[in-house]
């Protein structure tokens, strides 16, 4: 997720561009944003692929690891040792895993006139942990919407109109009746007795039907303007990882989504005139009286989510291989969304053009740096949330705010003259809806392909995902031709920015936000976790990049996501790669990591 702040930012960028104009630079830009999420770390297997460079992903395999020795050299493909197998290449493929997972089929009904939304699940699945389980915990977030507290609104603001999730005949395919329901103070946890114990191993069919409300909030879960996202709505398994059943309380800053990847076969029925935006990919469209059913398909991913509506315009576009999708109110159609005295004219279709360039030069960019997009679509619907951006498997959502341009001033012709600068000095500008777009798209390797527990973890999810943000920066930089760093990344950089000074490691522990991998319960304040994940994350992951070089860092980062895709990883887990290839002797990246994280954490 991206909070924004739009406001702040546009001041932030006119500050930037100022400084960045007396350097005699380029514009660009950047942003804020908040997010969060609960939960404890999970386990998985480990997988290691015996050999090609250019292929990924999970297996079942055992996973030699090279050695224990410090490894000074960076480069483990250019002394092959026996031991070492050579790492993903740049653009290498990310393939599903051959293990079986679990799987969700749904029949599901939205009904707008009744803002529910519901229908029957059958959920095969199996233990994946060494425990035996006696019951087993459901997440129902929806329910939270009852009340605007529980769902993390100011009472004053919102009244979301939600209720509890009516969840109904539960069955265990291997015991006759039904199980009962329990909910915790927390009503979004609940739990189902089992009457046997599920091995560990063991396979079990759970079905049951539900329906939820959907509240009246302009937000990644609710209906506004006749757009209804429909996200986190039915009950779902928590992941089960070392410390039990992951129950952690809902985060509204950010995610407390925590989940296993499962496949998902879905038949989703909207009324006649209604579009969707989805998990997963169209297989089939049928109308059946003054109603539309499509029939989708989901491998391999965390969780299904929807967006519908009768009012959505839809953009289509191929990007190697991958199908984009873009959805909005059509009304946005008819609004010049540039005015100020300027003579440029502004409209939807410049903001279209932006977002889905954005998402082109995304895929592009961190298919290279992290391996390919294993999907076949990608859904962004555009429509007024609650912050930047959110982030789902396969679809995103970008509030309809960050659709309007920044100016970017343009110095130049009154540096010359005692004009004062006026509105026709700034010139409109994308950057900022193009780097929530990005930031969002990049989530779907750091949430989506690897998952994590963003609320007891969140650095792996946010501050991994605004470090790809600077990864978009520089391919979208080389694209225009430009040979060296965007200037943008020299914030970021140790030579602007000593993440060892003194008063400023003072300061960090001061406001608890350091380390970096502590949970976002642990921040006094959600802007002191919004600095520390977001900000500060992505300044140290860019330094450990200077530390151990730009194509090295990022061979890391594909090393880690080809071990770690499709199962929820640990800091550990990320610092076990890292060290892996940069040794456990680098006088820069150890202090580095010293100052930042607390890696007794994880022992
Ligand atoms: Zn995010």
């Amino acid at each position: 997720m991206k909070r924004g702040k739009r406001l702040l930012s546009v001041l932030l960028l006119f500050v930037m561009i100022v400084t960045m104009a007396a350097c005699g630079t380029e514009k660009d830009t950047k942003k804020n944003e908040t997010k969060a999420t609960p939960t404890a770390s999970a386990p998985t297997e480990e997988t290691k692929k015996p050999s090609e460079a250019v292929t990924v992903t999970p297996t079942n395999e055992a996973t030699p690891t090279p050695t224990d020795e410090p490894t000074p050299t960076l480069t483990p493909t250019s002394t092959p040792t026996p031991t070492v197998e050579p790492w993903p290449a740049k653009s290498c493929d990310i393939l599903f895993p051959e293990r079986e997972l679990y799987h969700y089929d749904m029949d599901l009904q939205l009904d707008p006139e009744n803002r529910t939304v519901g229908g029957h699940v059958v959920f095969t699945f199996y233990n994946d942990s060494e425990e035996s389980w006696n019951e087993l915990c459901l997440r129902d977030y929806s329910s939270l919407f009852i009340d605007a507290k529980t769902a993390g609104y100011d009472p004053k603001q919102y009244t979301p109109n939600g209720a509890l999730t009516e969840i109904l005949n539960v069955s265990d395919s291997r015991n006759e009746g039904a199980l009962d329901v329990e909910r915790d103070k927390d009503v979004s946890v609940v739990w189902l007795k089992l009457k046997t114990p599920l091995a560990p191993g063991e396979k079990m069919t759970l079905s049951y039907d539900f329906s939820a409300k959907i509240p009246t909030v302009s937000d990644r879960y609710g209906v506004y303007d006749n757009v209804y996202n429909v996200t986190n709505f039915y009950p779902i398994l928590a992941e089960y990882d070392k410390n039990g059943w992951s129950h952690e309380g809902f985060i509204n800053c950010g995610e407390c989504f925590y989940s296993e990847v499962s496949n998902y076969d879905v038949r989703l029925t909207v009324p006649k005139g209604f579009l969707v935006a989805t998990t997963g990919t169209e297989s089939d469209k049928k109308e059946d009286g003054d109603k539309v059913v499509y029939t989708l398909k989901a491998p391999c991913v965390r969780d299904f989510v929807f967006s519908a509506s009768d009012q959505f315009v839809v953009h289509e576009a191929d990007y190697d291989g991958v199908h984009v999708k873009l959805m909005y109110n059509k009304k946005l159609d008819s609004e010049i969304i540039w005015s100020v005295d300027s003579p440029i004219k502004i409209d939807m279709s410049d903001a279209v053009a932006a977002t889905m360039e954005a998402a082109k030069d995304s895929l592009a960019a961190f298919g290279e740096a992290l391996g390919r997009y294993p999907y076949d679509e990608l859904d962004i619907v555009i429509a007024k949330i609650d912050a930047g951006g959110m982030e789902y498997p396969n679809m995103i959502i970008i509030t309809d705010e960050e659709i309007y341009p920044i100016g970017v001033f343009d110095y130049s012709d009154d540096m010359q003259g005692d004009k004062e600068p006026d509105a026709t000095d700034f010139t409109p500008s994308f950057v900022q809806l193009t780097t929530c777009v990005a930031h969002e798209i990049g989530h779907q390797w750091f949430m989506g392909i690897v998952g994590s527990n963003s609320g007891m973890e969140p650095w792996l999810d946010e501050s991994i995902t605004s470090y790809t943000e600077l990864i978009y920066e520089e391919y979208i930089w080389a694209k225009r031709g430009k040979t060296d760093k965007p200037i943008s990344l020299l914030r970021h950089s140790r030579q602007t920015t000593d993440l060892c000074d003194v008063t400023q490691l003072k300061y960090m522990m001061q406001r608890g936000m350091i380390p970096l991998n502590q949970s976002y319960y642990e921040f006094k304040e959600d802007s002191d976790y919004i600095s520390a994940i977001y900000q500060e994350g992505q300044t140290t992951l860019y330094q450990m990049e200077e530390i151990l070089g730009h194509d090295e860092f990022q061979s890391v980062l594909r090393e880690y996501v080809r071990r770690n895709a499709f199962t929820n990883s640990t800091t550990a887990r990320f610092f076990e790669v890292l060290f892996e290839y940069a040794g456990h002797d680098n006088a820069d990246l150890n202090k580095l990591i010293d100052n930042m994280f607390d890696l007794d954490r994880i022992k």
